[in-house]
């Protein structure tokens, strides 16, 4: 039995077979899906995942992505406290900053969005998962400024080094969430950083399929099934 730390299979793109993804999960041991939301219309999308197939199947994620930041709308605040009020297993996701884009999306927007989602997430002690990318030199100062936070935190397809690694470890109750490019084990920086969670923090180590992003063969739709190739 294992849990798909991040997808979304809310999006449209499933609409035609979730059934299907889902039972296909099932059969291979992946039980349970973190369905993390992208921008606020996506959360009406998992709630309505989280009613048909039930609080075992779907783990409800809320919030607003960094590249969706700019676009968010006013009042998305109190939206995001009412909804997570409604669900009281929800965590707030997919929350982050990304340095690649920051030429759409002016780094302080982000900044600023992702710190009143972990403040929102500090007050009604949610976990979190964060999307951290070409930003891993700027989390200390981010954290510093933000201070404590006692519930989970994972992050989600990390990319960081041991040292951000060693950094969350001991500070948090940081999780490492791992997808498919573990297993083409291309990127050696990574292995290392994997490696060293393996052997010193295995029970800090997550998967995520991040469907239907990310898919093992470019071009196709992923699905969580999938991540029993590399786990
Ligand atoms: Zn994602």
């Amino acid at each position: 039995m294992t849990t798909d730390f991040h997808c979304h299979l809310y999006e449209p793109i499933f609409d035609a077979d979730r059934d299907e993804v889902i039972a296909r999960a099932k059969a291979v041991g992946v039980t349970r899906f973190c369905c993390d939301a992208s921008k606020e219309s996506d959360w009406t999308l998992i709630e309505k995942l989280y009613k048909r197939y039930g609080a075992e199947t779907i783990r409800p994620g809320f919030g607003i992505h960094p590249w969706f930041a700019d676009a968010a709308l006013p009042g998305w605040q109190e939206r995001l406290v009412e909804k997570l009020n409604q669900y009281p297993d929800a965590v707030v996701a997919e929350i982050g900053v990304d340095w690649i884009r920051r030429t759409h999306d002016p780094f302080d927007v982000q900044t600023k969005t992702f710190l009143e989602q972990m403040e929102i997430a500090r007050d009604l002690n949610r976990s979190v998962t964060i999307h951290c990318v070409r930003a891993w030199d700027k989390m200390p100062a981010l954290f510093n400024e933000f201070g404590k936070f006692s519930p989970e935190i994972t992050l989600h397809s990390f990319s960081g080094s041991i040292l951000d690694a060693q950094w969350f470890l001991s500070r948090y109750n940081a999780f490492f969430s791992f997808g498919v490019e573990i297993q083409s084990g291309k990127r050696e920086s990574l292995m290392q950083t994997y490696k060293f969670l393996l052997d010193n923090a295995p029970t800090s180590i997550r998967f995520e399929s991040d469907s239907p992003y990310m898919p093992l063969i470019k071009g196709t739709r992923n699905e969580p099934s999938n991540i029993i190739s590399y786990i």
